[in-house]
């Protein structure tokens, strides 16, 4: 039931109450105290033939309708059209997820709507959870590494169409005019819209993909490659485009370059994978001895190097052309910094909450150079997909369900995962849960 008050706009008239496909009247008074009443089959019909704004008023001066009718007519059709949809939201800093009911916009004329499948749980989901970065509002629905299956395009749609697989990572808008945005490079938008806790262009905040349906601007959209697992793809939209990107800007994608990765965790771990599949000698740099095996053995790498051992560290200096670091904890630059040859880069793609200490010696000794890198454009995101699908590239993942989550994110913050969570939404995410 949809419930829509005309309030000040019509004071001292009607409360209209439309059922979503019942037979009931719209009605109010115009601006000239006229009454109306408008049959729900006429809003309908012309709601679902007419998507666009143009269309849609030329029916209504058709037909006669004031200004206020069609004014009226339009929020209501927009209510009528809107999407149920069911996610798991926190209401606080605790962060602790639960069920939650809200609505999507209808298909607009350049929308892709589509059934969520799979959601990858970033790190930053947890940061968000808490507000850990100051800027959450609540309730909010994580989730910015989301795939899924078309169900609805809008008219002017030209990429997808109902039953392509496709994905959203995380960003939703952003400007489509500045220069980063004429350069693909919409990541660096200084009014990108991000996937969600973010305020979209017609004022309500955005929600991510631990929900069962998405409502996304085309341009924001990228396919998946036909041979790719949804739910193993899932996660290279944030975590695999964060490391593919700056491997490829900076220039370490050259075959016989060597590439130390920093952090074995989601985004390290598809850096290995990447770096490899470029040609790369990969040597990956970690606090935790125990990954060194698995990380030979499963993942590729051809080194691995204890960051508290100084032997180890001391023998590979010199060796790198350059080096992702994917920490996003506090940590000290000098010793990976002396990990490059001259001419080096040091890429840090974690968030660190605290400024890291810059030694600046090491950097003028050297020619060295440290950089940023924040996930990656749209048209470089289609770029990786494609690429991991040649390369048959995906994420080491934990599949769980739904009501799992919170346990997960506690997991999470103890870095115990290999490598990515990722929630099977589609089969777990039920509204009596
Ligand atoms: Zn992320
Ligand atoms: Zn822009």
């Amino acid at each position: 039931m949809i419930q829509w008050e005309n309030g000040d706009r019509n004071s001292g008239s009607t409360k209209t109450v439309v059922p979503s496909l019942g037979s009931v009247v719209g009605e109010g008074r115009t601006e000239f105290n006229e009454s109306f009443r408008l049959p729900v089959t006429l809003l309908r019909e012309m709601n679902v033939k007419n998507k666009d704004a143009a269309t849609f008023q030329k029916n209504c001066l058709e037909l006669n309708l004031s200004r206020f009718i069609y004014n009226f007519m339009g929020e209501i059709s927009e209510q009528v059209n809107q999407k149920n949809a069911l996610g798991w939201a926190a209401r606080d800093t605790s962060g602790l997820l639960s069920p939650f009911t809200f609505s999507r916009r209808a298909t607009g004329e350049k929308d892709v709507t589509f059934k969520v499948m799979y959601c990858g749980i970033c790190h930053s989901d947890l940061h968000m959870l808490k507000n850990e970065w100051g800027v959450s509002t609540y309730p909010l629905v994580p989730g910015h590494e989301v795939v899924g299956l078309v169900t609805e395009v809008g008219s002017k749609v030209e990429k997808f169409k109902v039953g392509d697989k496709v994905g959203v990572g995380c960003m939703v808008g952003s400007c489509r005019s500045c220069d980063n945005c004429a350069n693909n490079i919409e990541n660096y938008c200084r009014n990108y819209i991000l996937t969600y806790g973010a305020k979209y262009y017609d004022g309500t905040i955005t929600y991510g993909g631990y929900s069962d349906v998405m409502v996304v601007d085309e341009h924001f959209v990228v396919r998946i490659p036909e041979k790719l697992p949804l739910d193993a793809t899932a996660p290279l939209l944030c975590a695999g485009i964060t490391v593919y990107s700056p491997l490829r800007f900076y220039g370490l994608d050259k075959p016989g370059m060597h590439v130390g990765v920093v952090g074995l965790g989601g985004p390290g771990h598809v850096a290995v994978k990447f770096a490899k599949a470029m040609g790369v000698k990969v040597t990956v740099i970690s606090t935790s001895p125990n990954k060194k095996k698995e990380s030979i053995e499963h993942l590729g790498v051809d080194s691995f190097l204890v960051s508290r051992d100084q032997d180890e560290m001391q023998a590979a200096m010199d060796t790198m052309d350059g080096i992702i670091d994917t920490v996003s904890a506090p940590h000290p630059l000098l010793p990976l910094i002396g990990l490059l040859k001259s001419n080096g880069k040091l890429v840090l793609v974690g968030a660190p909450e605290k400024p890291l200490e810059l030694p600046v010696f090491p950097l003028l000794l050297g020619r060295k150079m440290v950089g940023g890198s924040n996930i990656g454009g749209m048209k470089e995101t289609q770029e990786m997909l494609d690429f991991a699908a040649k390369h048959n590239i995906t994420a080491e993942i934990e599949l769980i369900p739904m009501d799992y989550v919170n346990t997960a994110m506690e997991r999470l913050l103890k870095a115990d995962v290999r490598y990515r969570f990722v929630i099977d939404i589609a089969n777990t995410l039920k509204s009596s849960s």
